[in-house]
């Protein structure tokens, strides 16, 4: 079974319908990157699957967990996915050590000592041994990211969601993101990427989708979505952006 199933999935804000039908399955252990205009809903689909918003209409299996199942235990569900946004979020008067302990010592209470030894392991991860005390406004708006990977990866996640990780960034950081994001995927973690980055999309995806109108209106592997692009709005996006 996938990881993640959506079927026919609908959102709409008031009369304004911004997921028109959504099909995607995403296998265990893929990388998919979402691509497409501005406006075109790919934060609201994110939000969907993080049960962040309430579908119209349609249907989200995560990990076997029917979102729209009455029974399901949303909590669990959450804890398996974890997010990081385009603002990192980080609470700014916690320090990184403690941004980073707080979700697993709260609500799945782990000792202290548990999280902040995987809290150091993570911070070596994403090359931030050195800032366990450091606050997160004495950090660059790159650093600041990491940390939000690494407070994310601290749950544990089966999946991780990015949505437009480095699109705030200065362009000299987004290199160093992206890097850890790599090495996540390299490592075997199922993600769905939200992202503009097309050098990144190309080299790390096992699949490419390109949304635009609320629809999925393509997807493949990297080489043909971005080389052969079929639909003309496909097309169209991908001079504007390369
Ligand atoms: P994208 O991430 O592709 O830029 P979004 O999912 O953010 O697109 O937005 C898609 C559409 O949904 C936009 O027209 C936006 O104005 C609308 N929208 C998003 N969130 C809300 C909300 N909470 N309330 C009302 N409209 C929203
Ligand atoms: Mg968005």
């Amino acid at each position: 079974m996938a990881k993640v199933i959506v079927k026919d999935l609908h959102k709409s804000y008031g009369d304004n319908e911004v997921l028109k039908g959504l099909n995607l399955e995403v296998e265990d252990n893929e990388v998919v990157c979402m691509i497409g205009p501005s406006g075109s809903g790919k934060s609201t689909f994110l939000r969907c699957l993080n049960d962040l918003e309430v579908p119209t209409k349609g249907q989200i299996v995560i990990s076997g967990y029917d979102l729209s199942d009455k029974g399901t235990n949303i909590n669990l569900v959450r804890e398996n996915i974890g997010m990081v946004f385009q603002h990192f979020n980080l609470f700014p008067h916690l320090t990184v050590m403690q941004n980073i302990t707080l979700a697993p010592v709260q609500l799945k209470k782990e000792s202290k000592e548990t999280a902040d030894a995987t809290a150091h392991e993570l911070l070596k991860t994403v090359g931030l041994a050195d800032k366990a005390d450091a606050m997160p406004n004495s950090l660059s708006g790159g650093q600041q990211q990491r940390v939000a990977i690494a407070r994310a990866l601290a749950m544990k996640p089966k999946i991780m969601l990015f949505d437009e990780p480095t699109s705030a960034l200065d362009p000299e950081m987004v290199g160093d993101v992206l890097d850890v994001m790599k090495k996540l995927a390299a490592g075997g973690m199922t993600m769905i990427v939200v992202t503009h980055e097309m050098g990144f999309a190309k080299e790390v995806a096992d699949r490419v989708v390109f949304m635009a109108d609320g629809l999925i209106q393509e997807s493949g592997k990297p080489d043909d979505v971005f080389d052969h692009p079929k639909s003309p709005r496909l097309q169209d996006f991908l001079n504007k952006v390369i």
